[in-house]
């Protein structure tokens, strides 16, 4: 096995002082862009798990946009977050108040956090309040819902992006380039899996709100991946897809809990350069990993879509790359980089409408017994 061609993050830093190591993170930083003058506003819509656990930290942390404003349901909520940041309590919204973001010159972009049913909704007032949209994953529960969003941005000359942060990770960046530059050939076989149980009745096993089970919530995650990897234009192409699937969901094991949800389901997906994608999710059961191989190589990840370190290896030995401190941070930074630079996100929102034509291809598929089904973007 080879040396591994790049030091962990925690030995590099390790091995020197704190004033060099923060100096290094900085000038890491620098190389995304230099810090602007006057950073770019932005208001989180919705402050649940996510926002709270994951967008919080990150926005302390984003060099070019800082948090101006909130969308919440909860006043004291709001209060507390204007408090921790410092933006007035006049930035403070609720849902059906979020339209007058438009009077708010301070507010440049909203990321909408809410549950996916309302990813639509909250999208669409965003852009006709003549702001930049990040949406979380999935883009929304339908296609028809996706062109709704993307035409809203479209007609009022706004960008949009969908928050899959694990495009601008290290790991799945150096996947991306392995994929375009064919250094082990392209990748023909993916497979992989990402899979947690489920016990608490929430929003995410009620099809009104999710559109779906653990596909829509996590499984996503693969489809992301597999096009990463299959992906041999390094374009980042937002309609690169594969051109059929096949889907067979898992036997109910709680049938009363996973009403109309699936509990599981395993898909494939085939590309038009033969590879092909085998891919399993579940809300009952454990895993996350990924996997792509090629005729001269291959890459692993285990686990393979957590917030924190990924584990990556590769026929040649552990990647070990240096892993920012918050994957969010650098996603949100993109995004402020694309408004300002009045470019499209890699991340686009036609990304997001592709993956949703794919993930409605694959309950077609499961619904007909494992038809193959060709995709049409
Ligand atoms: P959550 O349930 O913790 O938070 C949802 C928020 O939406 C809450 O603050 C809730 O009050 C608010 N809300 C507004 N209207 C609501 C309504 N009618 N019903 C229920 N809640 C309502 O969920 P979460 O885990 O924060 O997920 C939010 C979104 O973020 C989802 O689309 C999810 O897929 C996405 N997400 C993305 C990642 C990622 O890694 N990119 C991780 C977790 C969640």
């Amino acid at each position: 096995m080879k040396t591994p061609r790049w030091p962990s993050r925690r030995t590099f830093l390790g091995n020197l002082s704190a004033g060099a190591a923060a100096l290094l993170l900085t000038r890491r930083a620098d190389a995304q862009g230099a810090p602007p003058a006057k950073k770019l506003g932005i208001a989180l819509c919705g402050l649940g798990g996510y926002a709270t656990g994951q967008l919080k930290p990150a926005l302390k942390l984003t060099q070019h946009v800082e948090l101006r404003g909130v969308v919440t349901g909860s006043r004291e909520k709001g209060q507390a977050w204007a408090k921790e940041f410092g933006f007035p309590e006049k930035s403070i919204y609720n849902y059906a108040t979020m339209s007058r973001l438009v009077d708010n010159p301070e507010i440049d972009i909203v990321y909408v956090v809410t549950p996916n049913s309302l990813h639509p909704e909250h999208t669409i007032a965003a852009a006709w309040a003549g702001k930049h949209v990040i949406s979380e994953k999935p883009m929304a529960n339908s296609v028809a819902d996706c062109n709704a969003m993307l035409t809203a941005c479209r007609v009022n000359k706004v960008k949009l992006s969908i928050g899959y942060r694990l495009q601008f990770e290290p790991h799945y960046v150096e996947l991306k380039r392995l994929a375009r530059d064919k250094e082990f050939g392209p990748f023909l076989k993916m497979t992989g899996g990402l899979a947690f149980t489920v016990n608490r009745r929430v929003w995410r096993v009620e099809k009104a709100m999710a559109g779906g089970g653990p596909l829509m919530d996590i499984g996503i995650y693969c489809i992301q991946a597999a096009g990463m990897a299959a992906d041999t234009t390094g374009t980042a192409q937002p309609v690169f897809a594969p051109v059929a699937v096949t889907a067979r969901e898992h036997p109910k094991t709680r049938p009363d809990f996973f009403r109309d949800v699936e509990e599981g389901i395993d898909w494939t997906m085939e590309y038009a350069n033969g590879a092909k994608a085998e891919f399993s999710t579940s809300y009952n059961a454990s895993g996350d990993r990924f996997r792509a191989e090629a005729a001269k190589g291959w890459i692993e990840f285990a686990p393979a879509f957590q917030y924190g370190a990924l584990k990556v290896a590769t026929n040649q030995g552990p990647l070990g790359l240096v892993v920012p401190p918050s994957q969010q941070a650098v996603q949100i930074d993109d995004f402020a980089r694309c408004v300002r630079e009045h470019r499209e996100s890699p991340v686009s929102g036609e990304m997001g409408r592709r993956d949703m034509v794919i993930i409605e291809a694959i309950y077609k598929s499961a619904a007909q017994g494992g038809k193959r089904v060709e995709v049409k973007i």
